[in-house]
């Protein structure tokens, strides 16, 4: 199956989990076009010129909401930004009589970010375009994944027998989770490395091996991906002060000496520097890939877009990259 005649056979994007490896591929091989045309001069494609997406964001967010509104415009679409977070909509019947109302605008694509996990799934099954999760409670953010795992390709040439070390609060991550699903699919090797307080429980089951120390944890891995403590969804007390947290499960280069030479650092964003991150080694250009996992996301969102809106059996024209292949097989950035 080529880029071409690739017609993505799930209605919505709501999660990695179900997805399968070549499914994934063929999202990454499509986003890599879409970085090539993002680094254009001229960057505007007709592919969704005529289609409508909302982006419905019922938690704050920066990247992603930006990125997801990129991707739409450099696509051609029309886009509507509905930004809930200090409202009062909630939950229950007025979070379905939303989506029901947007529903009836007759929108292509719901981007749909919510508090609750499970959230977007059940406004999914109320509307008659697609949804993309742009990240519920603590369960899933699949996009997030699709863009790391472009960034380690495109860095590494390959995400297959990599090690990579997700650091930190494990525990209310959704982008730990999605990135889980995703590097197992693909056959990278998966650490997680936390307190026991930021681990969920029964962990082990997704398939990683589980550390509670960082210097262990990252021994010989390839990819050090730390996360934000995120203490908004934090009831109760899970670390002693922010002080201590930083001397131990704080990323600095004593602990980053104990990976690989050449690991890469990774952060979803956004970043409490001085609290999981060194605010130096989150700048050094030469380890740290943060700004990059941004730039990918903008094309990571426009193949999905772009997936999602296809025709059943749909063929499109691939956007010009004749420099996808050879950054695939990593020669360059
Ligand atoms: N931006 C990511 C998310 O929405 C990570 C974070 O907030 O720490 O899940």
């Amino acid at each position: 199956m080529s880029l071409n005649d690739l017609s993505f056979p799930h209605r919505h994007l709501l999660g990695i989990e179900g997805l399968s490896p070549q499914e994934i591929g063929l999202i990454l091989d499509l986003s890599d076009s879409y970085v090539q045309t993002n680094r254009q001069r001229e960057k505007k494609l007709a592919t969704l010129r005529g289609r409508t997406l909302i982006n419905l964001f019922f938690e704050t967010s920066t990247r992603t909401r930006i990125s997801f509104e990129l991707a739409g415009k450099r696509l051609g679409a029309d886009v509507i930004n509905i930004s809930v977070a200090s409202s009062s909509i909630k939950k229950g019947e007025t979070l379905i009589d939303t989506a029901m109302t947007l529903n009836a605008m007759q929108p292509d694509v719901l981007a749909i970010r919510h508090g609750d996990s499970g959230a977007v799934k059940l406004l999914s099954e109320k509307v008659d375009c697609a949804v993309v999760n742009a990240g519920d409670g603590s369960h899933e953010h699949p996009t997030q994944a699709l863009l790391d795992a472009l960034t380690i390709r495109r860095r590494k040439g390959r995400l297959q027998g990599l090690t990579v070390a997700i650091c930190g609060d494990v525990r209310h991550s959704r982008v730990a989770r999605s990135n889980i699903y995703l590097l197992n699919a693909v056959g990278a090797r998966v650490r997680v490395v936390a307190p026991p307080t930021l681990l969920p429980s029964a962990i082990e089951r997704l398939g990683v091996e589980v550390f509670h120390d960082m210097r262990r944890g990252l021994d010989g891995c390839d990819i050090v991906m730390m996360l934000r403590l995120q203490r908004e969804r934090m009831q109760g007390t899970f670390v002693p002060s922010v002080r201590e947290y930083f001397h131990f499960w704080g990323l600095d280069y004593a602990k980053l000496a104990y990976a690989k030479p050449d690991a890469l650092i990774m952060h979803p964003g956004p970043m409490n520097r001085g609290v999981e991150i060194d605010s130096v080694l989150a700048d050094d250009i030469d380890r740290s890939v943060i700004r990059e996992q941004v730039e990918m996301g903008v094309a990571v969102r426009m193949a999905c877009l772009d997936l999602l809106t296809r025709a059943p059996g749909e063929a499109r024209n691939r956007p010009a990259s004749a420099e996808a292949g050879r950054l695939r097989s990593g020669e360059g950035r």
